[in-house]
């Protein structure tokens, strides 16, 4: 359900942004996937293309850049690289990284919990393609 959550929000960005901007159809869609998010970006992607049946976004290529988890320790100053344990267990319960140095579980997270759409590529009925970045 988690990812299903995930690619509804993805595909209602996706499409008020091309109603935003009058697309006649949507090319390619963008997305930057955090680690820490524990979605499966093959996943997303299925439900994405089962959820933009039917609309203008129908068929877009679909792009998902992973995003390493990247935390700061509040208690020794360590920032780096989290590693996310491949256990299907997180993705039912939230996951806590420690601190590779010290053990301590109170990180800042820095990056990579987002689930987010970076750029789409539309195309107009009267005009060609416009990319925005
Ligand atoms: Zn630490």
């Amino acid at each position: 359900m988690h990812d299903v959550t995930a690619a509804q929000g993805i595909a209602r960005t996706v499409l008020e942004a091309a109603a935003e901007r009058k697309a006649h159809r949507v090319e390619c869609i963008s997305i930057a996937l955090g680690a820490m998010t524990m979605i499966d970006p093959d996943q997303l992607e299925f439900w994405l293309g089962q959820i933009l049946r039917g609309t203008h976004a129908e068929g877009a290529e679909i792009e998902i850049e992973q995003r390493p988890l990247m935390v700061r320790c509040k208690e020794c100053g360590w920032e780096g690289e989290a590693e996310v344990p491949e256990d299907p267990i997180y993705h039912l319960m939230p996951f806590a990284p420690s601190c590779p140095r010290c053990q301590s579980k109170s990180l800042a997270v820095l990056g990579g919990d987002e689930c987010t759409v970076q750029s789409i590529r539309v195309r107009r009925a009267e005009a060609g393609a416009e990319t925005d970045g």
